[in-house]
C-alpha cells in the first residue's frame, strides 16, 4: 500500500472559516469522513496540499425531521441519518440507503456532504498509482485516453456510486451550497451533471465522469433538504456484491403515492450506472392506473432508455441495467401493496 503524500488539516469551527479556508487554499479539498478521499490520496490519484475538515462546523452537524420537511447537515454521518428515528418514520428511502452504505465502520466515519459529492468510479481509476501507469493512466486523470470507450473524444464514464443521491432525488431534494460568492440552493438533480454525451463538448452545466457535479471553486455543500409529499411512501434497496460492505452494482429508490387502486404518482431513482444518479423522466405518463403489464413495460422502457451502465466495474453494463429494472419493479410493487 502506498504512503500518504504530505498534506496541511484545517479543522474550522464555523462555515465562514471553512469558506474562507477554501478562498485560501484555492487546490485544497472538503473533507468528511474520509473514507473515499483518503483512499484516493493514498493512491495516488489526488494530491490535495490541504484538507478542510468540516465535521467540527456545528451548523452542518444537524437533523431536523419531522412529517413535513427534512434538514441534514453535510457532517451528519451515515450512522446518525440511517438510525434517526424521524427519518426513519417519515423519510425511510433516506434511512435504507444510508443503512447500505459500505459496512458500520465507514457509516460511522462517513458523511452526507462526502457521499452526495463521492466522486465517481471506474475499474481503470480506483487503481494503485503503479497499476495506472501501467496502463499509461486514462483520462480522468492524466492520460489521453479512456479505457472504457477509446473512441469516447475526451469523455469520461466513470460511474456515480453514491448511495444517498438516488434517495434524496425521490423526494424531490434541494442542495444549500455555500462559497466565496456567497450561499445558494438547487434541485439536487441540478447538482449532478455527468451526461457523458459524446456529440456535445463537457460544459459547466453539461458533465462527464469528470466533471460530474456543478460546484464553483471553493463551494461546499452545507445541507440537502427536502419538503415531505402527503400520502408519499419510499423504500430503497441495492444488488451489491458482498452484501456486508460495498458499493452498489446498481441501486434504486422508489417514492410512490397511490389513491385507491391507482398509481397517483411515481418517482424512480437509480445509482451505480450512469456518471450520475438518474432520476427517471417520464414517470407521470405511467401513472393514473393500476399495476399490469402495461405499467411493468412501460417502467422497463424508461429503464432501458435512461440508464446507460458500461464497463467501468467488475460487473458488465447490461447486467448492471437489468439489476436497475428489477430493483425498481420489485420496490414499485412491494410499496403499492404496503
Ligand atoms: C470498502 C468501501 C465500501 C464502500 N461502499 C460504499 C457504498 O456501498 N455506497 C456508497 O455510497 N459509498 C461507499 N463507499 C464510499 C464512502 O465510504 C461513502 O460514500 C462515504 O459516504 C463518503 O463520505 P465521506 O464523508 O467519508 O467522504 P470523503 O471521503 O471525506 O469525501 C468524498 C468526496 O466528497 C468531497 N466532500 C466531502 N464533503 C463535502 C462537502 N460538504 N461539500 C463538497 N464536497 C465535499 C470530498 O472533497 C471528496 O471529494 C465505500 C468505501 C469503501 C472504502
Ligand atoms: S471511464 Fe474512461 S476516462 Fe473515465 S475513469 Fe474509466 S477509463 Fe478513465
Amino acid at each position: 500500500m502506498d504512503a500518504l503524500p504530505e498534506f496541511e488539516l484545517l479543522r474550522p469551527t464555523t462555515l465562514d472559516q471553512a469558506i474562507k479556508a477554501r478562498a485560501a487554499h484555492p487546490a485544497s479539498r472538503p473533507l468528511g469522513g474520509g473514507t473515499d478521499l483518503v483512499v484516493n490520496i493514498r493512491r495516488g490519484i489526488v494530491a490535495p496540499p490541504v484538507l478542510i475538515d468540516v465535521n467540527n462546523v456545528a451548523e452542518l452537524r444537524a437533523i431536523r425531521a419531522d412529517a413535513k420537511s427534512i434538514e441534514v447537515g453535510a457532517a451528519v454521518t451515515l450512522t446518525e441519518l440511517a438510525e434517526h428515528p424521524d427519518v426513519l418514520k417519515f423519510y425511510p428511502v433516506v434511512a435504507q440507503a444510508a443503512a447500505h452504505i459500505a459496512g458500520p465502520t465507514h457509516r460511522n466515519m462517513g458523511t452526507v456532504g462526502g457521499n452526495i459529492c463521492l466522486d465517481t468510479r471506474c475499474i481503470f481509476y480506483n487503481q494503485s498509482e503503479w497499476w495506472r501507469s501501467a496502463n499509461d493512466h486514462c483520462l480522468k486523470t492524466t492520460g489521453t485516453v479512456c479505457h472504457v470507450a477509446p473512441k469516447s473524444r475526451g469523455v469520461c464514464f466513470a460511474t456515480f456510486s453514491g448511495d444517498l443521491a438516488p434517495a434524496f432525488l425521490t423526494l424531490n431534494a434541494e442542495a444549500d451550497i455555500a462559497g466565496p460568492a456567497g450561499k445558494r440552493s438547487v434541485p439536487l438533480n441540478s447538482l449532478y451533471i455527468g451526461f457523458s454525451r459524446q456529440d456535445q463538448p463537457v460544459t459547466e452545466t453539461l458533465g462527464d465522469g469528470k466533471f460530474y457535479l456543478a460546484l464553483r471553486p471553493g463551494e461546499l455543500v452545507t445541507h440537502v433538504r427536502a419538503k415531505n409529499t402527503t400520502g408519499l411512501v419510499s423504500a430503497y434497496d441495492k444488488i451489491r456484491i458482498r452484501r456486508s460492505i460495498e458499493y452498489p452494482v446498481a441501486g434504486v429508490a422508489v417514492a410512490l403515492r397511490r389513491d385507491g387502486n391507482k398509481l397517483a404518482e411515481l418517482r424512480v431513482a437509480f445509482t451505480g450506472t450512469n456518471p450520475r444518479p438518474v432520476l427517471l423522466e417520464g414517470t407521470a405518463a405511467l401513472c393514473g392506473g393500476e399495476l399490469n403489464d402495461h405499467f411493468f413495460k412501460g417502467l422497463d422502457e424508461l429503464v432501458r432508455d435512461q440508464i446507460m451502465a458500461m464497463k467501468t466495474t467488475f460487473t458488465p453494463g447490461h447486467y448492471r441495467r437489468r439489476v436497475a429494472g428489477v430493483l425498481a419493479r420489485r420496490l414499485v410493487t412491494k410499496l403499492f401493496a404496503a
